[in-house]
């Protein structure tokens, strides 16, 4: 039998006190006094399932994410790999929780979902060697890259297509270790074949290269997020409809797309 992993979740009381925690096989959350990263430790406090509400599993300061990191993905774009990272923003007010309503905006007729490996920061990064970069990933989570396409083509640049409200699905928790050829799948309402199914080992530029090349731009803070890019496959979203992204070895994050 294959053993969890460690979750690490982030969680909400109903008097509004925010906790990092670890989530136990029965579904209680060991609280921690701090975010893992920084070294929080357990405390005399354990939050029964009907006690708390799961939060995305960090806070970030920043999301930067990368486009067209699959060489499968860039090609059903009709565009070239680049020949670097291409990295862009996403707002942190752009998170939400798993199980949360990811929200479609009135401006745009064509929102897509985009599955991605979501890595974790938990220590200060600054000009890091790939090498260096590895050591500053603390864990990996699970995120949905929600895009407005008519609005990316439109604007020529993503800052409203990629930073709406709800725009980033980001849990539900953060484990340390990942099978490097875990594969990632997306699957929509009640559909067992996926949508999309690749391995993130099929990234171009992997995970402490990505992490590398960011800090050789702005500082990476401890519980900053990077998310990789997406595999083929990506489409539209529509009202009602269920979107479920699973990473081999993490879990799987769902939400549902209600109108705004
Ligand atoms: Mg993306």
């Amino acid at each position: 039998m294959e053993i969890m992993a460690q979750r690490y979740v982030r969680v909400q009381s109903p008097d509004g006190h925010i906790y990092y925690g670890v989530l136990q096989i029965s579904m209680n959350v060991q609280v921690l006094d701090a975010p893992p990263w920084l070294g929080g430790q357990p405390i005399d406090l354990n939050l029964e399932p009907d006690s708390y509400q799961i939060l995305a599993p960090c806070s970030p300061s920043k999301i930067v994410a990368v486009g067209k990191n699959y060489a499968d993905h860039a090609a059903e774009m009709g565009t070239p790999v680049p020949s670097e990272p291409l990295i862009f923003l996403k707002p942190p007010t752009s998170i939400v929780a798993n199980e949360a309503e990811i929200r479609y905006p009135r401006t745009s007729q064509r929102v897509d979902y985009e599955g991605e490996l979501a890595l974790v920061i938990g220590d200060r990064a600054v000009n890091c060697t790939p090498e260096e970069a590895q050591t500053k990933i603390w864990g990996y989570t699970i995120a949905n890259d929600v895009t407005a396409r008519d609005l990316q083509q439109r604007d020529g640049q993503w800052t409203r297509a990629k930073g709406f409200d709800t725009f980033c699905p980001l849990g539900p928790w953060i484990v340390r270790e990942l099978n490097p050829g875990a594969r990632l799948q997306t699957f929509l309402n009640e559909d067992s074949k996926p949508v999309q199914s690749g391995c993130i080992d099929e990234m171009v530029f992997p995970p402490d290269f990505l992490v590398s090349y960011i800090s050789q731009v702005m500082t990476l803070l401890p519980g900053d997020v990077v998310l990789t890019g997406t595999p083929l496959g990506v489409g539209p979203l529509n009202i009602g409809d269920r979107v479920r992204v699973e990473i081999e070895g993490i879990g799987r994050l769902e939400n549902t797309v209600a109108a705004r």
